[in-house]
């Protein structure tokens, strides 16, 4: 039976596709197609990962026979007896080897998701003994997990050699057909973490849901990168959704369908030609400068997260990468930070990557949605998001903040860099960030490294520091608005709670006044301001943010061309008396949606 789950959209496009469950906790399974001759192999590893759990067992078995009632106390047999027989399960065989064989997924995965649906079987059982075998399932499928280990690929990406094939578009027939291989697949999870998601770029899937998040949350804003649809919040997804459902994800609207009629099958397989072939259309604008109507020019940049995205930034035609999020190097290592040298690397790598074109760097800023490791979720605190983060965390470790600082300096030798810093709000941290930095350049001084001159610039991102702006003018060569914190702190609207993401209005009054306080105030001291936040890449937004002076816009590659579309029918002169109504307004999305001359009138 169809019916449709309400998110929040995260990027534009229909994905239509299978349902493939992961528990959030193994998100971080191996996700790869492996090739057809290898499902012998394949299916082999599985079982010496099980058959070494089976032996694991009965040789603790064996010794608490040996053990008196004390030492072994009776549950622990019967434990041990209940996860001997989970193992040898025949649904648990049998499901793997099918998701191998018919869909060729390696043996992780398939693993993790025949555990999904029997986990399912066990959440349905009226028997709540049975039902909590639940946990027991769970922990022979990590022991399995463990076991195989070594065997295989335990990461993300494919082992060299494995299948990257890109799951094509299925056809009308596909689906009605029922096709099994080679369909696109969309992943749905409770919650996916945002360095997980980040791993995902190489990935097999075509499409992202995930029950929590909000819209600009750091999740959400992974998966926006991708340029792939996503939705996120949608709540019960993970439990309303079955493996291996077709369901298509609308990601305009936020909408996800399960188990889609022909009709809407139907409809939805012409949205997404329908969008290929504006996407199509929009490339034709690749080589035309940005410039509006009335000949104002127009810088617009690229958000990365990693050095190797900066491919994608030149192929998306940007000038430059206006915020490359550096903590993404921080994440998912388990503590172990990554040195001045592996770190300067990387810097290097995104300057070259950019050929000539300026980098601006931002130090690293986790903490709130951006534990450094997923295990580590801040739940000691809170409000994570008004604790140790961005430059607080940096200055609360200095050694860890000269060593990212000596690292992008040497960078800057290689090219044009700009440094940026997160979250600033006091003059005391803004002197102390500036003596870090003068540190960090003495001490390569002192060593005799190359290192290169970097502009330096602040994020405002918390309303204080758009309050200050003074302040800020007087240390900083550039400022960068951070949107999507600065409409957090300001509304004190978590952005990665979704059951709050109503509130969550950029076109907030007073969101808009801080907004165009900071542009007009960089201007009028011949200062740059740049928007890098969520803001900068919605088209509904661009002739608002040209009508308050923005000339800089920082966003993810695959909005860089229909932000551009909006740019070259603009003319700035116009936008400017209209957007200032617009920020008088007390409604703004109201007056927004008056036509430009009624509203000027
Ligand atoms: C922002 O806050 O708008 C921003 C660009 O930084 P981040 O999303 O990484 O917090
Ligand atoms: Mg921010």
């Amino acid at each position: 039976m169809t019916f449709a789950i309400h998110g929040l959209a995260v990027s534009r496009g229909i994905a239509i596709g299978r349902a493939v469950l992961v528990a959030s906790s193994r998100v971080d399974v191996a996700h790869y197609f492996i090739e057809a001759a290898d499902v012998v192999a394949e299916i082999a590893r599985v079982r010496a990962g099980r058959d070494a759990v089976v032996d694991e067992i009965r040789r603790l078995q064996e010794s608490i026979t040996h053990m008196g009632p004390k030492e072994a106390p009776h549950e622990l047999g019967a434990l041990l007896d209940v996860h001997l027989m989970l193992l040898q399960d025949e649904d648990l065989s049998a499901g793997v080897k099918h998701w191998i064989t018919e869909r060729l997924y390696n043996a992780e995965w398939a693993l993790t998701t025949q555990l999904e649906v029997i986990a399912r079987q066990f959440d349905e059982m009226e028997d709540e003994y049975l039902r909590e075998r639940k946990a027991d399932l769970e922990q022979i499928a990590e022991r399995v997990l463990r076991a195989m280990k070594g065997t295989g690929s335990a990461l993300l990406v494919p082992p060299h050699g494995a299948s990257q094939r890109e799951p094509r578009k299925p056809s009308q027939q596909d689906l009605l057909l029922d096709d099994t291989v080679d369909v696109p697949l969309i992943l749905l999870a409770h919650d996916i973490a945002p360095a997980d998601m980040l791993q995902f770029k190489q990935s097999v899937f075509a499409g992202f849901i995930t029950d929590v998040g909000g819209k600009t949350s750091h999740t959400a804003i992974v998966a926006r990168s991708m340029d792939i649809a996503a939705v996120v919040g949608a709540r019960l997804a993970s439990q309303l959704v079955r493996q291996d459902d077709w369901i298509i994800i609308d990601g305009d609207a936020g909408v996800v369908i399960v188990d889609p009629s022909p009709i809407i099958l139907a409809e939805y397989g012409f949205k997404q030609r329908q969008g290929d072939l504006e996407r199509g259309r929009l490339q034709r604008l690749l080589h035309t400068p940005a410039v509006s109507m009335d000949g104002e020019k127009i810088q617009l940049l690229a958000n990365i997260e990693m050095p190797e995205d900066t491919h994608g930034a030149l192929n998306a035609g940007a000038q430059g990468v206006g915020l490359f999020r550096s903590e993404f190097l921080f994440m998912g290592r388990q503590g172990s930070l990554p040195g001045e040298e592996e770190q300067y690397q990387a810097y290097k790598r995104a300057v070259e990557g950019m050929k000539g074109l300026p980098v601006t760097i931002r130090t690293v800023d986790v903490g709130a949605d951006k534990p450094l490791n997923n295990t580590a979720r801040d739940d000691a605190h809170l409000n994570p998001a008004l604790g140790l983060r961005a430059i607080r965390w940096s200055l609360a470790d200095p050694a860890m903040f000269r060593t990212q600082l000596r690292a992008i300096l040497r960078a800057a030798a290689h090219g044009p860099v700009h440094l940026l810093v997160p979250m600033l709000a006091h003059a005391g941290e803004i002197r102390q960030t500036l003596a870090h930095i003068d540190h960090a350049r003495t001490t390569l001084e002192a060593k005799g490294v190359a290192f290169g001159p970097v502009k330096l610039g602040a994020m405002i991102e918390i309303p204080a520091a758009a309050l200050s702006l003074k302040l800020f003018l007087k240390y900083f060569d550039f400022l960068s608005i951070g949107t999507n914190d600065l409409i957090q702190y300001t509304l004190a609207i978590d952005r990665a709670d979704e059951s709050v993401a109503h509130l969550y209005d950029p076109l907030h009054p007073a969101v808009l006044r801080l907004v165009a306080d900071t542009i007009a105030a960089g201007r009028a001291q011949g200062k740059e301001v740049c928007v890098c936040g969520e803001m900068a890449g919605d088209v509904a937004l661009t002739r608002l943010l040209l009508g308050l002076g923005l000339r800089s816009f920082s966003m993810h590659p695959a909005q860089i061309l229909a932000v551009k579309q909006v740019i070259l029918r603009a003319d700035t002169s116009k936008l400017a008396p209209w957007a200032q109504q617009v920020l008088e307004s007390e409604d703004p999305a109201q007056q927004m949606a008056l036509p430009e001359r009624r509203a000027s009138a």
